[in-house]
């Protein structure tokens, strides 16, 4: 980990060129690398020496910006995939196999939320949901002894909860088990869940990171903390031989790379959700912003959340950063910053309002995605959650005249007058 400051960290971390080569990190893009004779590459196989062989394990773009994002958040080792899906799916599967369980806050985004509920219960891995609210004692009941790991996300996509980390990482290590925290909306720059007690992260870089909405992606990071040696009986994943890699065993030989080695030797090797190096490329001229665009999201977000609060036609304001938030001492602590430039809020007279409100919007776009540049609204009842029922949805923290206003970095003023507008015409 590098001793830059953030604002550093976001431009320097990650490729560092030596005499003669690019100043600019180079798009490797290439499916192979080639070797001298055929002992160097055998030697790569059983993991003997470090090197690159083929791009659906390991690409040199895809690894300088996973360094970059590892050393913003402080952790040990990274990699990138092909989506936040991806990733909160490898972070997840790398530990837990069939029979195994895991505890899950509620409030998290709805493609997560499908993934843990559905997707992974098809392959035998069970999930209980918990309010994030509710006492470490109640959350604590949900454990169980096949339990391998608690997930959150730090500011929940579209409910804009809060999750009081400490309190997660806690329960979790009383469990002997990791705590992952998918940390994409507050980025690091706001937050960093590792000084808090997680041991995991995991990103949606299609959000802030990348910033601009031009390409899908995903990162895990692993802080080393997590010691899986000290509960092997229950990560035999990482801590007895691998027969399907010549019965490596990953905390043996790898130490504090252990998960992020496997992740990618056994996940990437076999499911191969790897992201194309000209999407890392386009990630990493992102990150470079990261700290100027995060700053000004959140100044454009805290002002917009006080016009929306004052306006006698809204219901209700969800914003970390709002005196009035059930969540601001919470905001406070772990993003005393600023938490992102995401706001939920409803209208009075509930759905069919709220979305004629979205229609009538001008400069603001009606997109699925969130937490770019442009200002952008999303109706999640009607798009992102649309598969969920009401039950679920309420579960979820999603009303159903929830509208999520990602506000961009455009005008301030502009922005609220497109508001302004809207409001107008319901
Ligand atoms: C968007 C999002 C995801 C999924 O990421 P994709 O890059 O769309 O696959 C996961 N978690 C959160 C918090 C998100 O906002």
């Amino acid at each position: 980990m590098s001793m830059y400051q953030m604002e550093t960290k976001c431009i320097q971390s990650g490729w560092k060129p030596k005499k003669g080569e690019p100043r600019a990190l180079p798009i490797i893009q290439s499916t192979t690398f080639q070797y001298e004779n055929s002992d160097q590459m055998g030697r790569l196989f059983d993991l003997e020496d470090t090197g690159y062989f083929y791009t659906r394990l390991q690409n040199p773009t895809n690894d300088y910006v996973a360094q970059k994002i590892c050393d913003l958040e402080g952790g040990y080792a990274a990699m990138l995939t092909s989506s936040g899906q991806a990733a909160n799916f490898y972070a997840v599967f790398n530990i837990c196999e069939a029979g195994d369980h895991m505890v899950c806050s509620s409030t998290i985004y709805g493609g997560t939320f499908n993934l843990f509920g559905v997707t992974l219960k098809k392959l035998g891995i069970d999930v209980t949901f918990v309010d994030p609210d509710a006492s470490s004692e109640e959350i604590k009941k949900a454990c169980k002894p096949n339990t391998k790991c608690i997930f959150g996300e730090t500011i929940a996509n579209p409910s804009m909860v809060v999750l009081d980390i400490e309190k997660f990482a806690d329960i979790a290590h009383e469990a002997g088990v990791p705590l992952i925290i998918d940390n994409t909306f507050a980025t690091p720059i706001n937050c960093r869940p590792f000084e808090w007690g997680a041991d995991i992260i995991t990103h949606s870089t299609t959000k802030y990171m990348d910033g601009h909405a031009v390409s899908v992606g995903g990162c895990i990071v692993d802080s080393g903390n997590f010691d899986w040696n000290a509960y092997g009986d229950k990560f035999k994943g990482l801590t007895r031989p691998d027969s399907s890699y010549h019965g490596v065993t990953y905390t043996a030989k790898f130490g504090k790379g252990a998960y992020i080695t496997k992740a990618t030797v056994q996940l990437m090797r076999d499911l191969g959700s790897i992201p194309s190096p000209q999407n890392a490329f386009l990630l990493n001229i992102g990150l470079e912003t990261l700290h100027l665009r995060m700053e000004r999201h959140c100044e454009n977000a805290v002002k917009a959340a006080a016009y929306l609060e004052e306006h006698e036609k809204v219901a209700w304001v969800s914003y970390p950063g709002l005196k009035s938030s059930k969540y601001y001492e919470l905001g406070q602590k772990y993003m005393p910053k600023g938490s992102c430039g995401v706001i939920a809020f409803g209208l009075k007279g509930g759905r069919r309002v709220s979305v004629s409100f979205m229609d009538h919007l001008e400069m603001t776009s009606i997109v699925t995605h969130v937490a770019d540049v442009k200002t952008s609204v999303l109706h999640p009842a009607s798009h992102t959650h649309r598969q969920l029922t009401d039950e679920q949805l309420v579960e979820a923290g999603v009303a159903p005249d929830l509208i999520r206003l990602s506000v961009g970095i455009e005008n301030i003023n502009d922005i609220i007058a497109d508001l302004e507008n809207a409001l107008k015409t319901v």
